[in-house]
C-alpha cells in the first residue's frame, strides 16, 4: 500500500493489544486497508497540528468508545417507556441518563437528546412550534448567524419569513435599538439569538425584554458555546427566562456529533413530537450514549476548569494580536473565538491566510466579516477558537507562542523558509500535548 504507516502500525497494534477494540481495528486494517490508512492519517493530522477552528474539539476517549459500541445496532424509535420496538432496556437507561443529566447541567425543565445534528435540531424547533410563513428574527449570516438561522440558501429560509438583525458598524456588538425597532415593525413569532461567528456574549436580558414586548418565543442557539454554559464560564439563557436553548454536542461541549433541544415544560410535548415522528426516525443511540457520558463529565470541577481555560486562552490570544496591531472584529472577545480581519491587518484575504496556516499545520477557517466587501470564498478574515487546543492542555504560554507563529506566517505567507521553520516548531509543541483519545 502507498501509505508507509500502514504495515508498521498494523504490526504494532496486533502485537500489543488484545482488547476487542484492537481486534476490531485489526479486522478493519485487514479487510479495508484504504479506510484504515485514512484513519491513521487523520489520527496523525490531529496529533501533529494545532486545531483552531472554533467549532471543533477533541471528544472524550470514553465517548469514542461508546460511539463505536453495540448501541449503534439498536433501533429505538420513540422515547423511553414509549418505544415502537422491543428490547429497549438499555437504550431506555441510556436516554434517561442523558436527558436527566442535560436537565441538571443546563438547569432546564425538559431535554430532547435525539436530534441527529445541529441543523436537524433547529429545524425541529421551527417546524414544531411555528407554521410555515411565520416570522422569525435571527442574526444575519455575514454578521455571525448560522446557515440554519434562515440563510436564503437554506430550506428553512424558504419556508419561514426570516427577518435578520445585524451588528453595530462601530463597536461590532448587536444593535439592540435596531432589533427593537425591527421586532415592533415585523412582529416575529420567535426571536432567535446565538451565533457561529460572533466573538461577544449576548445581552439575554435585553433580548428577552424586546421579545416580551412583542410576545415572541425566545430561543438561543448555543451550538458554539453550549460547553461554556455547561461549564458555568458563560451565562445560561434559562437564567433570563428564555423558552428554548438548542446546542450541538460536539463543539465546546466535547461530546459526540449531535444536537439537543432544551426547553421549558410548556414546549416539551411539541418539541418531542417534532423531533420524532415529525422530522426523524430512529435516533442514533450510540450518540445518545456519548451525550450521557459527556454530560456526566460536564458536571465535574475539571470540566468547569476547562471551560474557564478556554476563555482565558482566548483572552491571551486577543491581547497578543492587539499588541501586534491586528484588527479584530468587535475589537476583542468575550468567548472562545476571535475573528481576525486579515485583509486590514496583513493585506491578504482569508483564503490566503488559511492556506498559509495550513502549511504549518495550524488549522483555521476563512471567514466573512460583517458587511464583507469580498466574496465568500475569498472573504476578508479568518476565524479561530481555543476549545480544541485547550482540550489538549495548552495554556497561556502556548497561546503566546501560537500568536507569534501565526503573526510570522501571516506577515510572510509566501516565504517557504519561514513556513518550514514554524511548521517544525508547531510539531515539536504538539508532541508535548497528546490528543485525548489517540
Ligand atoms: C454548528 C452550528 C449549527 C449546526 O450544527 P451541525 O451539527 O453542523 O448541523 C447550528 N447552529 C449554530 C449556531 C452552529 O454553530
Amino acid at each position: 500500500m502507498s501509505n508507509p504507516l500502514k504495515s508498521q502500525q498494523i504490526d504494532r497494534q496486533m502485537a500489543q493489544q488484545t482488547t476487542a477494540t484492537a481486534r476490531n481495528l485489526a479486522a478493519l486494517a485487514e479487510s479495508d486497508p484504504a479506510v484504515y490508512s485514512a484513519l491513521l492519517g487523520e489520527e496523525q493530522r490531529e496529533r501533529d497540528g494545532i486545531e483552531l477552528i472554533p467549532s471543533e474539539n477533541y471528544t472524550f476517549p470514553e465517548v469514542l468508545t461508546v460511539l463505536g459500541s453495540v448501541f449503534t445496532n439498536k433501533y429505538s424509535e420513540g422515547y423511553p417507556g414509549r418505544r415502537y420496538y422491543g428490547g429497549q432496556t438499555f437504550t431506555d437507561e441510556i436516554e434517561n441518563l442523558a436527558r436527566d443529566r442535560a436537565k441538571a447541567v443546563f438547569n432546564c425543565e425538559h431535554a430532547n437528546v435525539q436530534p441527529l445534528s445541529g441543523s436537524a435540531m433547529n429545524q425541529a424547533v421551527y417546524l414544531g412550534l411555528l407554521t410555515p410563513g411565520d416570522t422569525i428574527m435571527a442574526m444575519d449570516l455575514s454578521h455571525g448567524g448560522h446557515l440554519t438561522h434562515g440563510a436564503p440558501v437554506s430550506h428553512m429560509g424558504d419556508l419561514f419569513n426570516f427577518v435578520r438583525y445585524v451588528t453595530d458598524p462601530v463597536d461590532g456588538s448587536i444593535d439592540f435599538d435596531r432589533v427593537r425597532a425591527d421586532a415592533h415593525r415585523t412582529k416575529p413569532k420567535m426571536m432567535l439569538c446565538g451565533y457561529t461567528s460572533y466573538p461577544r456574549d449576548i445581552d439575554y436580558a435585553a433580548f428577552k425584554a424586546i421579545a416580551d414586548e412583542v410576545g415572541a418565543i425566545t430561543m438561543t442557539d448555543a451550538s458554539h458555546f453550549g460547553g461554556l454554559v455547561a461549564g458555568k464560564a458563560m451565562a445560561n439563557p434559562f437564567d433570563f427566562g428564555f423558552d428554548l436553548v438548542t446546542t450541538t454536542t460536539h463543539k465546546s461541549l466535547r461530546g459526540p456529533r449531535g444536537g439537543m433541544i432544551l426547553c421549558r415544560k410548556p414546549f416539551a410535548k411539541k418539541i418531542d413530537k417534532s423531533v420524532f415522528p415529525g422530522l426523524q426516525g430512529g435516533p442514533h443511540m450510540n450518540a445518545v450514549a456519548g451525550i450521557a457520558v459527556t454530560l456526566q463529565k460536564a458536571q465535574t470541577a475539571e470540566f468547569q476548569r476547562y471551560a474557564a481555560d478556554v476563555l482565558s486562552n482566548a483572552q491571551v490570544l486577543a491581547k497578543e494580536f492587539k499588541q501586534a496591531g491586528v484588527s479584530l472584529v468587535t475589537g476583542g472577545t468575550d468567548n472562545h473565538m476571535l475573528v481576525l480581519n486579515t485583509m486590514a491587518s496583513f493585506g491578504i484575504d482569508g483564503r490566503v491566510a488559511e492556506e498559509a496556516l495550513d502549511q504549518v499545520q495550524i488549522t483555521t477557517n476563512k471567514q466573512i466579516i460583517p458587511d464583507d466587501p469580498n466574496p465568500p470564498l475569498r472573504p476578508s478574515g479568518i476565524r479561530i477558537g481555543t476549545p480544541a487546543a485547550t482540550a489538549r492542555g495548552m495554556g497561556s504560554q502556548e497561546m503566546v507562542q501560537l500568536a507569534d507563529w501565526m503573526l510570522r506566517c501571516l506577515r510572510a505567507p509566501e516565504d517557504s523558509a519561514v513556513l518550514e521553520t514554524v511548521r517544525a516548531e508547531v510539531e515539536a509543541l504538539c508532541q508535548r500535548f497528546p490528543v485525548p483519545g489517540i
